[in-house]
């Protein structure tokens, strides 16, 4: 079956009636295999920048991210790639600059910490912008959004920063830039969102935890953690319907995108594209290119008239077993 697979890797992500869901990668690692994965993917679709700072001992300098970011750009242009603002705080700590807070997720987070020292994101924004000179392929996706004031705000930062450039004599345009839908309070506040970017990116591993009040690294909790909950899954068709409705593009880039039968259900909501880590883009494929929309959709109305998360394992499971 991984032979039949590997030789599908060069096809595209398209139902057997026809319905491209492009597929893209998740990269963190400045130099990653995943460039190799450039002839069949749509582009990165989360670039957790956040990763090349955990390996250094201070913030790297602006010289020194704009190099970081153009290996990216450079390795996938002509594909889009979507550069994901620092998210640091709940787990994802650095030793140079530590939060110790007991309630972490809860705490100082992603753009909670970046708006607080608009110098640290200023570096990181003129380092994106200018490593995207003559590339054309950089989006920006701002993490842990809350309100849409704080996206307010970071634009004001964005667009100070392509000033700050354009005197210092390059001509930047306003890349796209989107929000991440991770903290449930976004979901209903799509509308005021989308006057303000371009495109809309679920965070579902965050979402799942807030939503179901699950703390997603603490085990005594894991059998909770679930983003094949009946909540889950209504809170991603109500907001996937809300950015059709908005003209928005939606992505998702937790790891319920990389599981065969939650890409289904997400393309049969109508996301436009999904992001996961390398090795799930081949199992991913294939069920896309063996199951069609129509199918898809009708799985999803059988799945949200369900009532608890295992009865969706099960009906997803015997569905699955059919399709083989
Ligand atoms: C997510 O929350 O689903 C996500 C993609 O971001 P991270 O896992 O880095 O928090
Ligand atoms: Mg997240």
């Amino acid at each position: 079956l991984s032979e039949m697979l590997e030789h599908e890797q060069n096809l595209p992500s398209v139902t057997p009636d026809g319905h491209e869901v492009p597929l893209m990668v998740n990269t963190g690692l400045a130099v990653d295999a995943a460039a190799l994965l450039k002839s069949c993917i749509g582009g990165v679709g989360l670039y957790r920048t956040e990763v090349p700072f955990m390996i250094t001992e201070r913030f790297p300098g602006e010289k020194e991210q704009m190099r970081l970011y153009r290996s990216q750009l450079e390795g996938f242009a002509p594909l889009p790639v979507v550069m994901r603002t620092l998210d640091i705080g709940g787990d994802k700590d650095l030793p140079y600059f530590p939060i110790n807070e007991a309630n972490a997720f809860l705490g100082w987070r992603g753009m909670r910490v970046t708006l607080d020292h608009p110098e640290v994101l200023m570096v990181q924004l003129r380092a994106m912008l200018r490593a995207s000179v003559g590339l054309n392929n950089l989006s920006i996706l701002f993490p842990m959004v809350t309100n849409a004031e704080e996206v307010d705000d970071a634009l004001r930062l964005l667009d100070r920063a392509i000033v700050e450039l354009g005197e210092e004599g390059m001509a930047i345009k306003r890349p796209n830039v989107g929000v991440m839908i991770e903290v449930p309070a976004t979901i209903y506040q799509m509308d005021a969102l989308a006057k303000r970017v371009d495109f809309f990116s679920v965070g579902s591993n965050d979402l799942t935890q807030y939503l179901l009040a699950v703390d997603r690294n603490n085990p005594r909790v894991s059998g909770l953690y679930d983003p094949l909950h009946p909540a889950l899954l209504g809170a991603l068709q109500e907001l996937s319907q809300d950015a059709q409705r908005l003209r928005k593009p939606v992505s998702l880039c937790g790891e319920l995108a990389g599981d065969p039968a939650g890409a289904l259900l997400l393309m049969a909501m109508g996301f436009t594209s999904l992001s996961m880590n390398a090795p799930s883009l081949p199992k991913v494929r294939a069920a896309i290119r063996r199951v069609t929309l129509s199918d898809a959709q009708t799985l999803l109305g059988e799945i949200m008239a369900l009532d608890t998360p295992a009865e969706v394992h099960r009906h997803l499971e015997r569905r699955f077993d059919e399709w083989e």
